[in-house]
């Protein structure tokens, strides 16, 4: 048996799963006995519970607990203080890496340090980072991140020995996401992908809460969900369960209720049937079709060129959320392991580069960018600022983009390039990800030309470069090769030109995935 082995790790919202590779097929790794760790961590006295005994303390101590972290990984502003000491969601997350690793370790009786760990599809640069940086702080040695619905599809495709277009339909706890791939032999390129960060199964719950809540207020006069006293949190916790619980139900069960004997001190019963539930949710569900729309497009395929439709994530085992995917797309595959495709995804690909004398060809996955990257420009009439895309949402890893503008003052000594990630025209709409200054070496009367270049690399690491168009012969030959929208895309010679001196840079390196 090899000693050093590379695993896969979906660290979902809802549940985390540990699997590997080995002796020609993927296998989860149980961890306390099941193939699912919840992802809750919750804070006793000398104590860090992870897994299923956090999840049920999550009610009784929900100022101890924490759930669905996933949902703030990237944002520097959420900070839990618990027992007077304060946890960053990378810290959290690292929590339960830990206890995955530690229990596959355990299993396979010997130190795991290698891993592919997935992210949604949708995820950015900043959430990208605290991924690797949880799987950092435990040790690992993170290979890979890649995107679960590529995972699903790896798991999926590989070894079906035919040629063909999969559609990935995951909808989970937090977050939904798209992605269209094409499958050649072991080589699996993601055409395009979409997704709504804020849609998933929670707010199906949510909307059996509201339904509750305002069922209440109109028996018993009390408003559940605008009152926030500790005693009604807790009660709105447990109301959240309960929610999702008789979700879970309708999902077998034409009909459920919702009893509840002690509620704020009083008992409380809902019948709740498929049909109300349904008429709740229809139009969160629609919205997830509105971007299959958008990455079929991007793709340009149709519908019908798509041979596969894979489910994945836990909000897909709702059968309306069924219906519409075979409506709307094509009559979907679904895996009776369907919690755990993605983790297995992930661990053929932590064996097919890790360990390449497995028994298996080499796994290949191009991927694309789920965001447009760019800079703010000014506009050629000087009304204003706009986004200028380098790099197109839905380009293929690794690439290049770049543009050419001015100095828009005589003598200017400096340009300052803002980088930005988002869709929006708007540069204040997307998200500011760096600045960079570019000193100007010899400030004239007339305007200069400045380049901006973005080498986005494999690991979704961002080199960007300015560069200043130092006016001689060579710097003139080049720009009259510009097209006249200013889109470069001569990136050799404009690097010779600053290797060489005829034109000067300045770099900056902002790591991503
Ligand atoms: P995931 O993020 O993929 O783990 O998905 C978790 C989400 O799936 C949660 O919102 C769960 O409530 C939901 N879920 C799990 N099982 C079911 C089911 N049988 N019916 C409806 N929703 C479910």
């Amino acid at each position: 048996m090899s000693n050093e082995y590379a695993v896969g790790i979906d660290l979902g919202t809802t549940n985390s799963v540990i699997s590997i590779y080995r002796r020609g097929k993927a296998e989860t790794i149980p961890i306390d006995g099941r193939n699912t760790l919840p992802s809750v961590v919750s804070f006793a006295d000398a104590r860090v519970i992870v897994g299923e005994e956090a999840k049920s303390r999550l009610h009784v101590f929900p100022e101890n607990s924490v759930a669905s972290v996933k949902r703030h990984m990237g944002n520097p502003a959420i900070q839990y203080k618990i027992h007077d000491k304060s946890y960053s969601p990378v810290d959290i997350s690292s929590l339960i890496l830990s206890r995955l690793v530690d229990g596959a370790s355990e299993n396979l009786n010997t130190r795991v340090i290698n891993a592919v760990i997935t992210v949604p599809a949708y995820f950015n640069e900043s959430q990208k980072l605290d991924t690797r940086l949880a799987g950092e702080k435990v040790g690992l040695n993170v290979l890979r991140l890649i995107p679960e619905p590529t995972a699903a599809a790896v798991a999926y495709g590989l070894d079906k020995g035919k040629d063909q277009t999969i559609l990935v339909y995951d909808l989970g706890g937090g977050t939904f996401d798209v992605s269209i791939l094409r499958v050649e032999g072991n080589k699996f390129r993601v055409l395009a992908v979409d997704g709504d960060s804020q849609l998933g199964g929670d707010d199906f719950d949510e909307a059996i809460v509201k339904h509750f809540a305002q069922k209440f207020r109109e028996q018993e006069g009390m408003d559940l969900i605008g009152t926030s006293s500790k005693e009604y949190r807790i009660a709105l916790q447990k109301l959240k369960e309960e929610a999702e619980n008789a979700k879970i139900e309708l999902s077998s069960a034409q009909e459920t209720e919702i009893i509840i004997p002690d509620i704020l001190g009083r008992p409380f019963y809902l019948k709740l049937s498929r049909e109300q539930f349904l008429n709740s949710i229809r139009s969160l569900i629609e919205k997830t079709f509105e971007k299959v729309d958008d990455a079929l497009t991007i793709s340009k395929i149709s519908s019908e060129d798509i041979d596969r439709v894979i489910l994945v994530g836990g909000s897909t085992r709702i059968p309306a959320v069924r219906d519409m995917v075979a409506e709307k797309i094509k009559e979907p595959y679904t895996s009776e392991r369907v919690d755990e495709a993605v983790a297995h995804g992930a661990a053929i690909v932590a064996a097919s580069f890790y360990l390449p004398e497995e028994d298996l060809s080499p796994v290949e996955v191009i991927n694309v960018t789920a965001h447009s990257l760019g800079i703010e420009m000014m506009r050629p009439d000087y009304s204003g600022v706009f986004f200028q895309p380098l790099i197109k949402r839905n380009s293929t890893i690794p690439c290049k983009g770049g543009k050419l503008g001015s100095t828009v003052a005589p003598y200017q000594e400096e340009v300052r390039m803002r980088v930005y990630r988002g869709e929006n025209d708007n540069p204040s709409e997307n998200t500011f990800l760096t600045e960079l200054v570019l000193p100007i070496s010899k400030p004239t009367k007339g305007f200069i030309q400045v380049a901006a270049v973005f080498n986005l690399d494999e690991d979704g690491i961002i080199h960007f470069t300015a560069v200043e168009m130092v006016d001689n012969p060579k710097t003139r030959a080049y720009l009259e090769n510009v097209s006249p929208d200013g889109l470069l895309t001569d990136f050799e010679t404009l690097e010779d030109l600053t290797t060489n001196g005829h034109a000067k840079s300045v770099a900056v390196q902002f790591k991503g995935f």
